[in-house]
């Protein structure tokens, strides 16, 4: 049987999405059975898009660059792959939202001490897009959406089989808290805390504790990496289907509200210290329209708040 050809761009992004292929240990060599690839930037130094049934599409855009090589994918395959979440939402890269362009190219060249070069470069560098950071779908057409930073192993392959096979994905639709085993209940915990903070107990989730964990609000698409192994969740996979779904739902208003429950501290203190962090616990997917049409339009602010307090 003929194999698939499978293609593979990167924009601007970590290469840990690369990197989370090869996490499919033996399974990779049952997939290059049935794949070709014929185009992978991190291993291969091919700068034409030949055809491909497959085009899997890493990192944001950030760049005009970013967006000619989106199209390049979207004209040479049959379908797009977002894979991970800067392709999905915009990733830490959509961070780059928060602030005016030419003030983050004047922080990096020109204001900060040890790299300055005293003038922002215009030569030979891609140019940054006017809007700042766009996730894939605001360039080209994506058939399949795969967040995760990067997206665990176990969702890589189902991805990649239904492909091969011609079937839709069993993903599920979880949050994060679906694999944990730490029990949400009542305590008599009055103020928030950091992780760092004091001890944590093992069974309890970080909420009943007074730390923030988004694992509630978060898609499931590292099958709990975080609080299963004594962190919690800060939110890389992205919003949770009920969260993109449902405009009158938001991040911070949903852990508030489930956080002031199992506890005494007053879900007005929860938001507003979301509000204030508002950099950590929207970073990964601030740069998506998702997060428009509801108060976190509001994004911008806080985070400009933040800067003008310090
Ligand atoms: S989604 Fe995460 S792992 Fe993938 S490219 Fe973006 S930052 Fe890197
Ligand atoms: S909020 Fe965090 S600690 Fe609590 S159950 Fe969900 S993932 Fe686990
Ligand atoms: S638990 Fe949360 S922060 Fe950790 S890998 Fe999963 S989505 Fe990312």
């Amino acid at each position: 049987m003929a194999k698939v050809k499978v293609s593979f761009e990167w924009l601007s992004g970590c290469s840990g999405c690369e990197l989370s292929i090869v996490d499919l240990h033996e399974r990779l060599l049952a997939v290059l059975e049935q794949i070709d690839i014929v185009r992978l930037p991190i291993l291969m130094d091919v700068k034409d898009y030949p055809k491909a049934k497959l085009g899997i599409v890493t990192g944001a855009l950030r760049t005009h660059h970013d967006v000619e090589c989106a199209k390049k994918m979207r004209a040479s395959c049959d379908a797009i792959l977002a894979y991970g979440t800067c392709g999905v939402y915009g990733g830490p890269q959509g961070s780059g939202y928060a602030h005016a362009q030419s003030d983050l190219a004047e922080t990096a060249f020109v204001k900060n001490p040890t790299t300055s070069t005293h003038f922002v470069p215009d030569q030979g560098v891609p140019k940054l897009l006017e809007e700042g950071v766009l996730p894939l779908d605001a360039a080209i057409t994506v058939d399949l959406y795969l967040p995760g930073c990067p997206p665990h192993a176990y969702y890589v392959f189902e991805a990649l089989r239904s492909v091969l096979d011609g079937k839709p994905p069993e993903f599920g639709e979880h949050n994060v808290c679906f694999h944990c085993d730490r029990a949400m209940k009542h305590t008599e915990v009055a103020a928030l805390r950091r992780v760092h903070e004091g001890t944590i107990e093992k069974e309890t989730c970080f909420l009943a504790q007074g730390i923030l964990c988004m694992g509630s609000a978060t898609l499931d698409r590292c099958r709990g990496a975080c609080p299963t192994r004594g962190m919690p969740c800060s939110g890389c996979g992205g919003p949770s289907e009920a969260i993109v779904l449902e405009p009158n739902r938001d991040i911070r208003t949903e852990i508030a509200t489930r956080m002031s429950m199992m506890t005494k501290i007053p879900k007005a203190k929860i938001t507003s210290e979301i509000e204030k962090q508002a950099k950590t616990y929207y970073a990964y997917a601030m740069a998506s329209p998702v997060f428009r049409e509801k108060p976190t339009f509001l994004l911008r602010r806080w985070i400009a708040q933040q800067g003008a307090a310090r």
